[in-house]
């Protein structure tokens, strides 16, 4: 459930995503707020700014929290962004312990919006392979 105060957050992430597009940035933004509704931090994406595929500001924010924040925290915190996390960001978001994620447009919203966005093309993926040669390093990591 989204509540008033949750779509008060979610104003300032759409204000940061446009916010983003005056600086020559892609229009995402999103923040980091606690369970009082303090903003702990903000991000935009500055993937072409940086010329790095990951800087998406969800997963910006999610290795920040995971960094900056001690477990108990993080999972009492809220991401509040502009635009559905995609799939490197939502997995960054459940590594990083997040509590909850609010977000304004969905994937297919935004998809409607710039069908380019849509466009992620899919990875063939052969595996899994030589399983007595990987697991002596995982072993050896994990025995120590
Ligand atoms: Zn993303």
């Amino acid at each position: 459930m989204i509540t008033t105060a949750d779509e008060e957050l979610l104003r300032r992430a759409i204000a940061i995503a446009a916010h983003a597009v005056t600086l020559g940035d892609a229009p995402y933004g999103s923040l980091l707020a606690g369970p009082d509704g303090t903003i702990l931090a903000e991000a935009h994406n500055t993937v072409r700014r940086d010329d790095d595929i990951s800087a998406h500001p969800e997963l910006k924010l999610a290795r920040w929290a995971a960094r900056e924040l001690d477990p108990e925290t993080a999972r009492r915190t809220t991401m509040y962004t502009s635009c559905q996390p995609c799939g490197m960001c939502a997995g960054g978001i459940v590594r990083s312990g997040l509590g909850r994620v609010v977000y304004a447009l969905a994937t297919e919203q935004l998809v409607e919006l710039n069908p380019a966005s849509g466009a992620w093309p899919t990875v063939t993926q052969d595996g899994p392979a030589l399983f007595d040669e990987a697991r002596v390093p995982v072993e050896a990591y994990y025995r120590a």
